[in-house]
């Protein structure tokens, strides 16, 4: 097509060259496929449809209705759940309407500390979550870096909590939705799982289901689930109307109907041998990733990963080097990542001592272990040559070679 608006349309344009010539190991970031992207782009932007399917407050709403309705009974299928709401706008919305939904302001919630991995919806003091709710925070040991599920028992017993949230932006392995479940269960708590990272580990079937054990299960639609950014709610059927409700009249207004019918679209691809084989590999990108980064001299947090998640404490590469100076030498690498705090982190969040890394991207991209391993080569090159022009030219140069051969929108 050609654009009338040069201007931003070059934009688009040159960010599609970043996303094909440089590598996102971000691990909350993947590539949609151009039928999502299509979706997402359609004329289904254009219509009002307040209410739910076949509940409009609008007429017109027929083959809305229809993309809606195939949304709710694709991922429900997908995961097991009894219902499912597919309007959130994003994650945060979908926490949001699911606190709305069985909490009044001020009741008692457990959610993993901001500093262990939790997320900002999960009681950060500048976050809603923590300006309504009473947020207590459990954390991972300092032994093992886990998540220490007698700390969230204790801890439970203590607070007699409504609900307990479990799940995490920045923790590299399984959270264990049954050992949860028992948590919830002795101090009559509700319990809910926020499943944004993992949501395509799930449906991909590397990672425990937790539909079978949460009361609400909220995740990501754009994180390994690969599909359009927005958010989605899974829960009991006892809880189906406070949920709706939640979400519509009580948070948005009319749904981004374009993204739901892209969010479609992402439970169809993910209903798929392929995307099985995708999850798998997700998974083992990441461990040969970790193991590649080990022979570097740099810590894995908890000493490796289950997910597509890694955490990398740089401070045993180099004492020196913060996370933020890390990413930013990264990204004159080509190498994008993000800074992230190690648990008992020393330094500010603003700097940090770590890495966040993921393989979702790079995976739908087509890369294997052994990419993960050069990968891994062209970082610690970088961050050792972080003072030197040339050697990051040449990392460019290789990171360059590596994107020209998996190249995610050629
Ligand atoms: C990403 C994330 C969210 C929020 O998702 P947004 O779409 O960015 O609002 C919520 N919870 C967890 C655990 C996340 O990782």
């Amino acid at each position: 097509m050609k654009h009338r608006d040069t201007e931003l349309f070059e934009i688009i344009q040159r960010e599609k060259t970043r996303q094909n010539t440089t590598l996102q190991l971000i691990a909350s970031e993947n590539f949609a496929s151009e039928e999502v992207l299509a979706a997402a782009g359609s004329v289904l932007t254009n219509k009002y449809s307040e209410g739910y399917p076949s509940k409009r407050y609008y007429g017109g709403n027929i083959h809305i209705d229809e993309s809606e309705s195939l949304a709710i009974w694709r991922v429900k299928k997908l995961f097991g759940a009894e219902h499912a709401n597919v309007q959130p706008h994003s994650g945060a919305n979908a926490n949001m309407a699911a606190y709305l939904a069985v909490l009044q302001p001020g009741d008692t919630v457990l959610g993993m500390s901001l500093d262990h991995g939790g997320h900002l919806t999960h009681g950060s003091p500048v976050n809603f979550s923590g300006i309504i709710y009473n947020f207590a925070g459990y954390g991972v040991t300092e032994s093992d870096e886990r998540i220490d599920y007698d700390n969230i028992a204790e801890l439970a017993r203590e607070k007699q909590p409504k609900l307990i949230v479990a799940g995490s932006t920045a923790y590299p392995r399984i959270i264990q939705p049954d050992l949860i479940r028992k948590i919830a269960d002795e101090v009559g708590a509700l319990f809910m799982f926020d499943a944004a990272h993992v949501a395509g580990l799930i449906a991909g079937g590397v990672y425990p289901n937790p539909v079978e054990y949460a009361d609400i299960v909220t995740f990501t639609n754009h994180k390994t689930m690969r599909g359009p950014r927005g958010g989605t709610i899974l829960c009991k059927a006892e809880l189906a109307d406070a949920i709706d409700k939640a979400v519509f009249p009580g948070l948005q207004g009319g749904p981004l109907e374009h993204i739901i019918s892209a969010k479609a679209v992402s439970f169809f691809e993910a209903d798929t041998p392929e995307f099985k084989n995708y999850a798998a590999q997700i998974v083992k990108n990441a461990q040969a990733f970790a193991d590649a980064l080990g022979t570097h001299n740099f810590r894995l947090v908890s000493g490796g990963t289950d997910t597509h998640l890694l955490l990398v404490d740089l401070r045993t590469f180099d004492e020196e080097l913060s996370g933020k100076d890390a990413q930013i030498v990264l990204d004159k690498a080509g190498i994008t990542t993000n800074k992230n705090t190690v648990p008992d982190d020393p330094r500010s969040p603003f700097v940090a001592s770590g890495l966040r890394l993921g393989t979702p991207a790079v995976t739908t991209a087509g890369m294997r272990e052994g990419e993960m391993s050069t990968i891994a080569d062209l970082m610690a090159e970088a961050l050792k040559g972080r003072n030197d022009e040339a050697v990051l030219k040449k990392v460019r140069a290789g990171v360059a070679d590596l994107c020209a051969k998996f190249t995610p929108y050629p």
